[in-house]
């Protein structure tokens, strides 16, 4: 008998009943160490007191209006991302994948309102994540996301991850965008080279395509820039943001030029949930940590200490573990062993790791994370991998 919730998951015997910084509770009270943040999305930890001030203050005053009105949360909330990227203007979603239709809209609509509709294709790479709607698996592409779900939106191609050159022979008179993760996470942890991000940058500026970068998982800190983008010194021209940006409440933001916005008039787009006073409230509050210098130079400093010590753990262990790459606090293990297997004894462990696809466990600890948690990742990651070998 099919269940109450649609088995669309293939979830571990774990339910945590409570969070507090780096650490879940479960239902029989084991105490684990959270190395995965629910996918890149507690940036803050768990139960974070600015965060849950926030939203408790906001939900004593008021939950929802609509996008009928103004909503002051969400104009704060703009206005402070507008200083502190390249973007002009934002548009709020409640997920990943909300940011990856607008995004190709977008895109579409630019070219449109420019007299050259023809221009709709987007060019993605092999390997991606761009969330699980009709647009997003198709932009994706990949027998994972896509197999029976034909016919897919047409309009996308993929190239293989790594190779720029690709680009310039696959841009042509209908090509829209080019659409990139920074650094791929459901992919595997694959960081695409500063060199080749400002590569792309000029290929799409010399053919005049307009760059999409996805940074639902890489951004908000994460790599220890606020996003991504900044460690290669270039701007997109449209920006897909969420995960993190929440906090742990549903999120999610398009942030693009005023270029590459100019389509978008009022009635071209909407959202009945998107850019909700709790949301944003939060947002705003998880935006002011982030942002701050010296919050994003601790994340750095953690960076390298966390490096540091996976390399240790792959030297110590080289039948279970192959390499340690990645920047930030978005970081994978490829193993020898199977990634799930590695996984699943760290629950023995008591640590949450997230598998991702090349066989590698993922590392996305909350950006708060200690000194003394990072060693304590790695003394039960050791035991996980020593269990393994016997
Ligand atoms: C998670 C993710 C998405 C989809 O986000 P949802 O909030 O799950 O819809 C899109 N792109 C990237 C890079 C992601 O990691």
């Amino acid at each position: 008998m099919i269940p109450s919730v649609l088995p669309t998951y293939a979830r571990a015997p774990l339910s945590f009943v409570k969070g507090e910084g780096s650490w879940l509770t479960e239902a029989d009270g084991r105490r684990f160490l959270d190395m995965g943040s629910g996918i890149a999305v507690n940036a803050l930890g768990h139960a974070h007191p600015k965060l849950v001030a926030a939203l408790t203050d906001q939900a004593s005053a008021l939950w929802h209006t609509s996008n009928l009105y103004h909503i002051p949360q969400q104009e704060a909330l703009a206005d402070k991302l507008v200083d502190e990227t390249f973007a002009d203007t934002c548009f709020f979603t409640n997920s990943g994948t909300e940011c990856a239709e607008l995004a190709v809209k977008m895109a579409r609509k630019y070219w449109f309102e420019k007299g050259q509709p023809e221009r709709t294709e987007i060019i993605a790479f092999e390997g991606s994540f761009h969330g699980r709607s009709s647009a997003g698996i198709a932009a994706a592409g990949g027998d994972k996301l896509t197999k029976g779900f034909g016919p897919l939106l047409p309009g996308f191609k993929q190239l293989t991850w790594g190779d720029i050159a690709s680009v310039n022979e696959a841009i042509d008179e209908n090509t829209a965008a080019v659409i990139v993760e920074p650094v791929q996470g459901e992919g595997g942890i694959r960081p695409m080279l500063d060199e080749d991000l400002k590569e792309l940058r000029g290929i799409c500026d010399r053919n005049g395509v307009l760059l999409i970068l996805d940074e639902v998982q890489c951004g908000v800190g994460r790599t220890g820039k606020l996003f991504a983008h900044e460690w290669a010194g270039i701007a997109p021209d449209i920006m897909m943001v969420a995960k993190g940006i929440g906090g742990g409440f549903p999120l999610g933001v398009v942030l693009a030029s005023e270029e590459a916005a100019s389509g978008m008039v009022a009635g071209t787009h909407g959202s009945t949930y998107g850019g909700n006073p709790l949301a944003c409230t939060v947002g705003l509050a998880v935006i002011n940590e982030v942002s701050q210098p010296e919050f994003l130079e601790e994340v750095r400093r953690k960076s390298g200490l966390l490096r540091q010590k996976l390399e240790g753990l792959v030297a110590a262990h080289p039948d279970i573990f192959e390499e340690a790459r990645g920047t930030g606090l978005m970081m994978g293990l490829k193993c020898k062993a199977t990634n799930i297997d590695v996984v699943n004894a760290g629950y023995q462990q008591e640590i949450l790791t997230v598998p991702a696809a090349d066989n590698v466990v993922r590392f996305l600890p909350p950006l708060t994370l200690t000194d003394d948690e990072i060693s304590e990742a790695i003394n039960r990651l050791s035991k996980a991998a020593t269990s393994l070998e016997l």
